[in-house]
């Protein structure tokens, strides 16, 4: 679509909205602004193209399709089979994994469903702590998956933030998991999946590799796969993979049977026929090599945009980057991340604060930010916008002065416009 297009698309869409109910209406024009003006740099986000966003708009949110293709429980499902196959199909071919379930509505889900294909309650398992850089449903005390199991949390070594894989080995060894989560939310360096499939292949455990967030780099090659390596990998489908937002599993066919019944009926009922249809266009998208290309330019511009902060005197965790985000620690003594995001968020930049290894205050407040790259990479910014978002970011983080953040907004908005999104 070219830009006329575009402009011309949304607007039939928003006034389908607008007759019905104007007061909706007015808040996805308004969201459609935020994310045309400002600079979108939360690790876990991105934007679709069209093509995916009308799959999601589209008359397959109308049917119930609970089974599989050419197995359902309902009649007249043989054009949303033909999605599913889609998807499934297009799934295999990027990732190169035996069997994929792309009926999980979010990670979490898609989550849930392989602890319920492999675990009983009360199990041992395993995963990266959450203020090391996991997610929630690897066990948080406050998620299900917390609840349910008994979870032994392991983390970063202390000098270098990265996962201490000795560590792991010897918790494994004492406690014998079932299963050993992995996979991050907010860690910036490459994950060995052989060396902890390894791990818990000695120890008699499963693996669950969580790859939600790097997908769009494992699908292309840009980092290790652990689809080899591992029995299960989950993912989300919206973040760095840039389709709609749901959920996907992995798995050797062995186990195939098993973790469909846990998806459904296990943990879901009907399946979102859109949602699907949208996966198997985003999968499509990805198997092009402007994909590719994407990927290694959101890669560099992490690279720069990290090179950039540490030069004008930011402490990154890790000391670095490997892959599209990056964790600043802004200290003890420094600005908490929660007044970082806010006032990031004043300057048209947004962003989330995030506990760093070994952080001192609570979650809720943080001692850094996380920033991605893969928003921006989309809009089709390279390493000289990298430099200049460097500088701004560290200009709203040096002051009190709310007319400099004014200041930068007006900056971010111009740097915005040279790159329209949604028209
Ligand atoms: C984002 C994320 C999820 C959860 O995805 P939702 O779709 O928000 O449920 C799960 N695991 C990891 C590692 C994530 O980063």
């Amino acid at each position: 679509m070219n830009q006329h297009e575009r402009t011309a698309f949304f607007s039939i869409l928003e006034t389908a909205v607008r007759q019905a109910d104007p007061e909706v209406a007015a808040a996805l024009g308004n969201e459609r602004r935020r994310e045309n003006d400002g600079l979108e740099l939360i690790a876990s986000e991105n934007f679709v193209s069209p093509a995916v966003l009308a799959a999601m708009g589209s008359v397959m949110t109308n049917k119930y399709a609970e089974g599989y293709p050419a197995k359902r429980y309902y009649g007249g499902c043989e054009f949303v089979d033909v999605a599913e196959e889609l998807a499934r199909n297009r799934a295999k071919q990027l990732f190169g994994c035996d069997h994929a379930n792309v009926q999980p509505h979010s990670g979490a889900q898609a989550n849930m469903s392989v602890y319920l294909a492999t675990c009983q309650p009360g199990d041992v398992i395993f995963g990266m702590d959450l203020s090391h850089g996991g997610h929630l449903t690897h066990g948080h005390p406050l998620n299900y998956s917390g609840k349910t199991f008994k979870v032994v949390p392991y983390l970063v070594r202390q000098d270098t933030e990265t996962i201490d894989y000795d560590a792991l080995r010897d918790l494994a060894k004492q406690h014998r998991p079932k299963l050993i989560v992995c996979g991050a939310s907010a860690y910036p360096r490459t994950i060995d999946f052989t060396l902890i499939a390894d791990i818990a292949h000695e120890s008699g455990a499963m693996v669950m590799a969580d790859i939600a967030h790097i997908a769009g780099m494992v699908a292309v090659g840009m980092h290790p796969s652990p689809v080899p390596h591992c029995e299960y990998v989950t993912t989300t489908t919206h973040k760095t993979l840039r389709g709609p937002r749901g959920g996907m599993v992995m798995c050797k066919s062995e186990l195939a049977e098993a973790l469909d019944k846990a998806v459904f009926p296990g943990v879901q009922g009907g399946p979102l026929m859109h949602i699907i249809a949208a996966k198997a266009v985003a999968f499509a998208e990805a198997l092009q090599p402007s994909y590719r290309e994407y990927i290694a330019k959101l890669l560099e511009n992490a690279k720069v945009l990290c090179a950039s902060l540490q030069e004008l005197g930011w402490r990154m965790v890790s000391g670095g980057t490997d892959t599209h985000l990056m964790l600043i620690n802004l200290g003890a003594d420094g600005i908490s991340g929660k007044k970082a995001e806010d006032r990031l968020g004043k300057a048209g930049i947004t962003v989330n604060k995030n506990t760093v290894p070994f952080d001192t205050r609570k979650p809720y407040i943080g001692s850094g930010v996380r920033i991605g790259t893969p928003a921006v990479t989309t809009r089709g910014m390279g390493p000289n916008e990298m430099k200049a978002i460097a500088k701004l970011i560290d200009r709203v983080l040096r002051t009190e002065d709310e007319t400099v953040w004014a200041q930068v907004k007006g900056e971010v908005e111009a740097l915005a416009k040279a790159f329209p999104l949604y028209g």
